[in-house]
């Protein structure tokens, strides 16, 4: 059955090389009980590993049934060990966490049984040993008879031909070591066993031939009693490969098992997961403000209670909006100018320089402390501290119905008369405080066309060419005239000169009239495109009389349209909006409503003033990810340690002839699920979390920036790091033979 021809193993370590077996000759047929003996160190174990797949050889021929094996990959071995060979070692090699019937039944498991042969035969053959009474019992609680036993019934469940035991009774005392010689002897019959003993006294009885080795050679070879005939009888072997189902069931099954190693992997993963979502929450969360501060880069208004909104659609805010948001809990005011918030008004007169905030009169509440409120345009009530810097009660006095210059951005003077004034209270936590100058909502509207117009970047076409007008520049800038019609445009000799006939070279400043010229304006907020024809052009000396202007100085090259086509251009509602917060502390579930309403929103207690955003970006994100990555390093470490106690748990696997590929698998199940259960902790945690059973500020706030698609994200990646882990872990453990990796675990 098996013949070995001139066969040697070396090994090499540490550039030495050293002969395990040397020039072997040996025939082993079914039906013998072979017994080697022979001095420490001769190449015993080496020889029974070469002839049970165990281990690979180097020179020579090693036939199984007749077929050559020198050219067999580690797959083929796999294979051979599986149909042919049943191990049984000196140090049991069994899963010391299994209970007996675990350990009989993984290598049923491994051959493919199906679970009632699975069933019937494990307690079959635990009886045939003499191990009922432990069925249940986990092996680390038995004797070493009791174990060595078990490995017999172990071998004896895969039913192969060949039995191979090294130093089966190497650990045992003389009594426990006579049963399994006896036990040994019994399921001999049919089958070919080769034991390997230092004490071949005990096995005299039942050898039907005595090997004897010296320095890796074999120096006796005695057919001690004649083969007794086979019966023919052919042993089962293999029954076909592992299932899915037991796959899974060994997987679950191991990650249980040892409860401490349980603990310690999922405490692992437990940090793997919360550690990477809260990277990947602030790094949601910064790109999240990035992308909000996109619309308004930098707040002048930034009062820790406010809350700056956009609609998610980017679309106008409307009434029903502001009742909506009105009826949120915690929300102190509603501030639809949102945009006139970040430019303050500068009143100045003789004596008087006031900084304020412009504010719709709708929003004010109370009664003016002096005066009454504005009722028209260009009225004002005033109100701040009377603190002595921004108003005292002499100044406010002085102020009432008088009428002032202001000025609002970049927008042209005007002129305000303070009709009312009141005081607030000096407010010592305010971050940046100015008052506020309470307008009409008339007034408000043309401030914010103003804004508009000031703020946007127009560009022109003229004559086929598109020109720019940047924030503040005049030139090709749109400016509103009384003196022009509606779909006309008044232009400069400038402009007009774009239009002239380039051969004609004829200074004819009237070439531009009755061409088209389109204006398309861009903010942040809208784009809108409008079409004109050209009706005038301007000289310096015909400015005022075709415009109605007389700054031609600043204003010249301007494009000059009725009131009505730039209230089309300009006069828009609000696309941003802000509110005020009561109670600060309550201030992320407020966020939250809000958010859940549909409504994008920036507290600006969280943003950094004065930080550029890109910058931000550019050093955050790769933060986040090195720190994603640092996080992901020691789980991996660690995790690899806790693993390593396995290791000989999958060399027992791969000893008994399982797969690589399925080993992989079983330890995939494992770690997956680990990974698993520590998601579904950390998912229970967040919905506590969310219902305020827990009150933790840092888990607070990472809830309250993750989203569905968030949860996918996460959940994916940390199942690819479990992968990972699985997939360098089992890597490192089959960089060995079966043999070598479980050599190093001794
Ligand atoms: P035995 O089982 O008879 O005690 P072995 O087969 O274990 O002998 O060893 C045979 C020879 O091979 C010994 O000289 C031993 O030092 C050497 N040997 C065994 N295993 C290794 C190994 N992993 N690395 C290097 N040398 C080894
Ligand atoms: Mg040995």
């Amino acid at each position: 059955m098996i013949q070995l021809r001139n066969v040697s193993k070396f090994y090499y370590s540490k550039g030495m090389i050293a002969s395990g077996i040397s020039r072997v000759n040996l025939d082993f047929d079914l039906g013998e009980f072979v017994v080697i003996t022979g001095e420490s160190g001769s190449g015993k174990s080496t020889l029974l590993n070469v002839i049970s797949g165990l281990d690979s050889y180097e020179e020579g021929e090693m036939y199984i049934n007749g077929k050559e094996t020198s050219h067999y990959l580690a797959s083929d071995f796999e294979d051979y060990r599986k149909k042919y060979i049943g191990n049984i070692f000196q140090n049991f090699n069994l899963v010391n966490s299994y209970t007996v019937y675990q350990n009989i039944e993984l290598i049923l498991r491994i051959n493919g049984y199906s679970k009632e042969v699975m069933r019937r035969r494990v307690d079959e053959i635990i009886d045939r040993v003499g191990l009922s009474a432990f069925r249940k019992t986990k092996v680390s609680k038995l004797s070493g008879g009791q174990r060595q036993r078990v490995s017999i019934a172990r071998a004896l469940a895969k039913d192969t031909d060949i039995i191979v035991a090294d130093e089966p009774t190497g650990n045992l005392d003389s009594e426990s070591a006579a049963g399994i010689v006896a036990l040994l002897s019994e399921i001999a019959r049919d089958k070919l066993v080769i034991v390997v003993t230092h004490n071949y006294d005990q096995f005299e009885a039942y050898a039907t031939r005595r090997i004897k080795m010296h320095d890796g050679k074999v120096i006796e070879n005695v057919h001690v009693v004649p083969i007794p005939p086979a019966s023919g009888q052919q042993h089962a072997g293999s029954a076909g490969r592992m299932s899915t189902g037991s796959v899974l069931r060994l997987g679950v099954r191991n990650t249980f098992n040892i409860f401490y190693k349980f603990l310690l992997l999922l405490i692992v993963f437990l940090f793997l997961v919360f550690s990477v979502s809260s990277q990947y929450t602030s790094f949601v969360n910064k790109q999240y403000e990035n992308s909000i501060l996109g619309y308004n880069s930098y707040f002048y208004n930034y009062s820790n209670d406010r809350v700056v909104l956009k609609k998610s659609d980017k679309g106008l805010f409307t009434e029903d909006d502001y009742t909506a948001l009105g009826r949120i809990d915690n929300i102190k005011t509603v501030a639809p100018n949102d945009i006139l918030l970040d430019s303050s008004i500068y009143v100045e007169g003789d004596m008087l320089t006031v900084e304020a905030f412009p504010r719709s009169i709708s929003e004010f509440s109370g009664e003016p402390d002096l005066g009454r409120l504005p009722e028209q345009p260009g009225e004002a009530l005033l109100k701040g501290p009377n603190d002595g810097y921004f108003m005292s009660d002499d100044s406010a006095e002085a102020m009432l119905d008088q009428s002032f210059e202001a000025w609002f951005g970049d927008s042209e003077e005007m002129k305000v008369t303070i009709v009312g004034i009141k005081y607030e209270p000096v407010d010592e936590a305010a971050v940046s405080y100015s008052g506020e100058i309470y307008l009409t909502d008339e007034q408000i509207q043309q401030m914010r066309t103003d804004l508009y117009s000031s703020g946007s970047t127009i560009i022109t076409t003229i004559n086929g060419k598109d020109m720019e007008a940047g924030m503040g520049d005049y030139y090709y800038r749109v400016m509103k005239s009384d003196y022009v019609p509606k779909g006309n445009a008044v232009v400069s000799e400038e402009i007009s000169n774009f239009y002239l006939n380039e051969e004609s070279q004829d200074l004819n400043m009237k070439a531009a009239i009755g061409h088209d010229i389109s204006v398309q304006v861009r903010n942040m907020f809208y784009q809108e495109k409008m079409n004109l024809k050209i009706s005038d052009v301007y000289t310096e000396k015909t400015f005022k009389d075709k415009t109605g202007d007389s700054n031609y100085d600043e204003h010249d090259g301007a494009i000059y349209i009725s009131n009505e086509d730039f209230r089309t251009l300009f006069e828009k509602g609000n696309y941003q909006c802000s509110v005020y917060l009561d109670d600060l502390k309550k201030a992320d579930e407020t966020v939250q409503a809000i958010r859940d309403l549909g409504y994008v929103a920036l507290p600006l207690k969280d943003t950094v003033v004065g930080m550029d955003e890109d910058i931000v970006s550019m050093v955050e994100v790769p933060i986040s990810i090195l720190i994603i990555l640092a996080i992901f390093c020691i789980s991996y470490i660690v995790a690899g340690l806790i693993l390593r106690s396995r290791s000989s748990y999958f060399s027992i696997l791969r000893m008994l002839g399982l797969a690589k590929k399925i080993i992989r698998w079983i330890l995939n199940v494992e770690v997956l699920l680990v990974a698993n259960i520590a998601y579904g902790i950390f998912l229970i945690v967040i919905s506590l979390v969310r219902r305020g059973v827990i009150e933790i500020e840092y888990m607070q706030t990472l809830v309250q920036f993750l989203q569905m698609r968030d949860y996918v994200i996460l959940y994916l990646l940390i199942c690819v790091m479990a992968l990972l882990i699985s997939a360098w872990f089992s890597r490192r453990l089959f960089r060995k033979t079966a043999m070598g990796s479980f050599r190093e675990e001794e």
